[in-house]
């Protein structure tokens, strides 16, 4: 049966975003409909809409970080049933194209998603935030794109697994693999720069330094697990990193913001042979210029870290059940939650720094 749904619409770059009517497709065979409990205002959201990452593919239904209920199965469902309670992601393997073939799941080309269309009013197709949707009543998405959890837990809390969350944590475990003991610096101290502290932390780092430029964050920072805080603004960050790890720099350093500067600030924050993890996204246009000899005579490596390098059906629920033992911190992550009305205002919120997440919830 065609569901009818209410959702953020971003239909022109730049443009406020607008709370349409919209309907979705019937579920084709491994389709899965998912009523949204809760979903949580990711920045790259902001870059859709902004226009950040390009101009084409309007309109977009907004929202990649979502937990809700399936409420209805395609006939060839076998992963989830109705009433499940499920997490949302945006690489599901398809277990066919070259990298899943080579057992690289978490680099699938070709990640799965829904058949059907989402349609607004006048039946032209809406492009699904990273072929998701969560800003809404309702989504359509692929049975992969779906995995379980326990219902007792909170959606809000939950619901940021799905991609801050598994992208800081991940790239702290898979990107880098941090080692226990060892040292780590996270340049920018957002939802995902504080993912990654907890990663480190998990993964039995000793000496973790949140870098940021906002007081608030470097505060919010600690209470994840920062041993240390610098804040940018006042000193030369790779000095303090440096004076922090007795002139030697860290072993692993983190980049969430996207931006050369900071990513140049977090290259040379390393010891020798340190490894470098870029997680933010710089969108089109900014370049990267450093004197080559400088970045040869430390050695180490620069990574790129996608979606934290995880397997979303092996990875969230591992996340899920260190949440409900204490050992990773996702309410202190949700700082606000809003009515789907309020989206607007959780985007002015981010650019401002005033949150870790807005949390829309349904
Ligand atoms: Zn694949
Ligand atoms: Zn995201």
């Amino acid at each position: 049966m065609t569901t009818k749904a209410r959702g953020a619409i971003a239909r022109v770059p730049g443009a406020a975003v607008e709370i349409e009517e919209f309907t979705l497709d019937d579920p084709g065979p491994r389709d899965v409909v998912v009523r949204i409990l809760a979903s949580g205002v990711c920045h790259t959201d902001l870059g859709i809409k902004s226009g950040t990452y390009g101009t084409s593919g309007f309109p977009f239904l907004l929202g990649h970080e979502g937990a809700g209920v399936v409420e209805e199965v395609g006939s060839a469902v076998t992963r989830v049933k109705v009433g499940d309670h499920v997490m949302l992601n945006w690489r599901a393997p398809c277990g066919e194209c070259r990298f899943c073939l080579k057992g690289e799941h978490n680099y699938c080309a070709s990640s799965l998603h829904a058949e059907g269309k989402m349609r607004s009013e006048s039946g032209d197709p809406l492009n699904a935030a990273l072929g998701i949707g969560t800003f809404c009543t309702h989504t359509l998405v692929h049975e992969v794109q779906c995995v379980t959890y326990d219902s007792s837990l909170r959606p809000e809390p939950i619901s940021l697994i799905g991609c801050g969350v598994v992208t800081g944590v991940g790239a702290a475990l898979y990107s880098a693999k941090v080692t226990q003991g060892s040292s780590v610096a996270v340049f920018g101290c957002g939802g995902v720069g504080d993912s990654v502290i907890q990663g480190a932390r998990i993964a039995g780092a000793t000496t973790i330094i949140a870098v940021d430029i906002d007081p608030r964050k470097l505060e919010w920072a600690r209470d994840f697990g920062a041993t240390h805080t610098v804040n940018a603004g006042e000193v030369d960050p790779v000095e303090e990193v440096k004076r922090l790890t007795n002139g030697h720099g860290v072993n692993f350093s983190f980049e969430a913001v996207g931006t050369p500067e900071v990513l140049k600030q977090a290259l040379f924050s390393r010891d020798l042979a340190g490894t470098c993890v870029l997680i933010g996204v710089p969108g089109p246009g900014p370049r990267l210029e450093m004197e080559l000899q400088q970045f040869f005579d430390l050695g180490g490596s620069l990574t790129v870290s996608w979606y934290g390098n995880c397997i979303p059906a092996r990875d969230f629920p591992i996340l899920a059940d260190w949440y409900k033992q204490g050992k990773l911190d996702l309410d202190g992550l949700v700082t606000r939650t809003i009515r789907l009305e309020e989206t607007e205002s959780a985007f002015d919120a981010m650019k401002r720094g005033e949150t870790l997440r807005s949390v829309i919830v349904f």
